[in-house]
């Protein structure tokens, strides 16, 4: 079958540097282009962000990285095509991915148009959720979940839609049964196919989702998480479901990345890596064994108490370079509420043993869940302190925003005072928005505070920003601010920051 598949430009809030414009990579949608290439399906691959990262159009409260999908409609790829499949990777690029529903269904009215979740990622949303809006638009079918189970019963239902009974995992027009993610048990993915992709685009940006180096991948070493935390979109999306490849497969997977494209530097995008520790230190073990000479970054996060703090030795011997966790609130009684617990006292002794092992820390808290008093404030402000005093790098403070798929959506109880603002992480709908911020900007006063107490990091941090040699992602920052800046100044300057078109 002659497969188009499409990646969405990125949507970056106006003004926030915070809670959008991560430019994170397709890797779910190249996954599946290996895995249909692999049966005898002719993919083609357009991954509008990728190809074009250097291009900025104006949507109103947001700009649009990357090239808009009228620039591909009369390439023969399209023309050819017998299925489209459009890759929903993020929440915040939900307008641009109608649009582009729409966009093909009325150049192409007779080929399906199916969208895919991307269910391995927190900013991405539950199609289901969302299903009227694209079927408004013109979509033929949601496919929800991971794809590869059924692929030949999915791509049955593109050849005859509207007829028979859509796939359990797939949400056709007209039908009110919701779908069923279903997950494989030991199922060996493909490397996705980064050969489709525009890899020069990527590196050549000055910043990334984890610490830029000047070539890198990202890779899913597993899929889905156990936590039901209220707020997050990945309790739905994978049903509680975690699934790891086996150790072998992910040293095969990076050797043959490095060895294919040159590329040392791996960051791990799994929502929860290490979540069988014997597995990560299995890898490990593999890595140092195979003489891999690679580096890895935990950029996605991973629960602090699945590390063995008498493990970090090994993991800095093959190649930990960086360490995401989430606390997220000082508050105990406020983890229960969200559903999730931490472990504080091991959260403090992770981090020192990343200090003394030179594996770089982030922190995420979050603030402004619903049932969040200044009580848990408090609580977060003095957890943060602490870990600073172990040696925290850096810390990312995100705002709980209703993203559709979440038990925090589904309840409504975030008030917006514009339904129709942009969702994400810094969250400007929210009728609360401003008390919030203040929230977000007295820890994050918090952070520096406590770096100007304990040395001298930050300087350190401040200069690698400077000379582009980040070792955690607040590095990337002033970088990534001064090259989106540099963007809106020099379409502002030709006439060229355009409407999105
Ligand atoms: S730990 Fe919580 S926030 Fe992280 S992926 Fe799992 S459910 Fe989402």
């Amino acid at each position: 079958m002659k497969l188009t598949l499409i990646s969405p430009r990125l949507a970056i809030q106006k003004g926030d540097f915070l809670g959008s414009g991560v430019p994170y990579w397709p890797i779910e949608l190249a996954t599946l282009a290996a895995y249909a290439r692999e049966r005898g399906d002719t993919v083609s691959l357009i991954d509008l962000f990728g190809n074009a990262p250097g291009r900025l159009s104006d949507a109103g409260d947001h700009y649009l990285q990357g090239e808009p999908i009228s620039c591909h409609l009369g390439e023969d790829r399209f023309k050819e095509a017998e299925a489209f499949i459009l890759y929903a990777i993020s929440y915040m690029s939900h307008q641009e991915l109608l649009d582009i529903t729409a966009r093909l269904k009325q150049a192409f009215p007779l080929i399906p148009v199916a969208i895919l979740e991307n269910s391995q990622s927190v900013t991405a949303y539950s199609l289901p959720r969302a299903s009227a809006d694209y079927f408004n638009a013109g979509a033929d079918l949601l496919i929800c979940g991971e794809p590869y189970f059924n692929w030949d019963a999915i791509k049955e239902q593109f050849a005859g839609t509207g007829s028979g009974p859509a796939p359990a995992n797939v949400m056709a027009r007209g039908s009110a049964l919701l779908p069923e993610r279903l997950t494989v048990k030991d199922l060996h993915y493909p490397v996705p196919a980064w050969d489709l992709v525009n890899l020069p685009g990527y590196w050549a940006l000055p910043y990334s989702h984890g610490p830029k180096t000047p070539k890198f991948l990202p890779i899913l070493t597993s899929r889905g998480c156990p936590y039901p935390c209220d707020f997050c979109v990945v309790p739905e999306t994978n049903n509680r479901r975690w699934r790891g490849n086996k150790p072998e497969e992910v040293v095969d997977e990076m050797l043959a990345l490095r060895d294919r494209f040159g590329v040392r530097d791996f960051q791990i995008e799994d929502l929860n890596p290490t979540v069988q520790h014997q597995r990560w230190e299995k890898i490990c073990e593999l890595l140092i064994e195979r003489e891999a000479g690679i580096r890895f970054y935990f950029v996605s996060g991973t629960k602090a108490e699945t590390l063995h703090i008498d493990k970090i030795p090994l993991f800095a011997a093959a190649g930990c370079r960086y360490i995401s966790i989430s606390p997220e609130s000082g508050s105990a009684g406020l983890m229960s509420r969200i559903g999730k617990c931490f472990d504080y006292q091991h959260g403090i002794e992770l981090i020192s043993a990343c200090r003394a092992n030179r594996i770089r820390t982030q922190a995420c808290l979050l603030v402004g869940h619903p049932a969040e008093t200044e009580t848990d404030l408090e609580a977060s402000d003095r957890y943060l302190s602490q870990m600073l005093k172990a040696g925290l790098d850096e810390v990312a403070v995100f705002i709980v925003a209703a993203f559709a798929g979440s038990r925090v959506h589904a309840r409504g109880d975030i008030s917006l005072a514009d339904r129709k603002a942009f969702i994400s992480f810094s969250p400007k709908g929210r009728g609360d928005y401003k008390t919030i911020e203040n929230r977000r900007k007295r820890l994050v006063r918090t952070f520096f505070i406590g770096k100007l107490e304990h040395g001298a990091d930050l300087w350190l941090q401040g200069w690698r920003a400077v000379i582009g040699a980040p070792e955690t992602k607040m590095e990337n920052l002033p970088r990534r601010m001064a090259f989106i800046y540099w963007l809106v100044l020099k379409s502002l300057l030709t006439g060229k920051l355009c409407r999105n078109s």
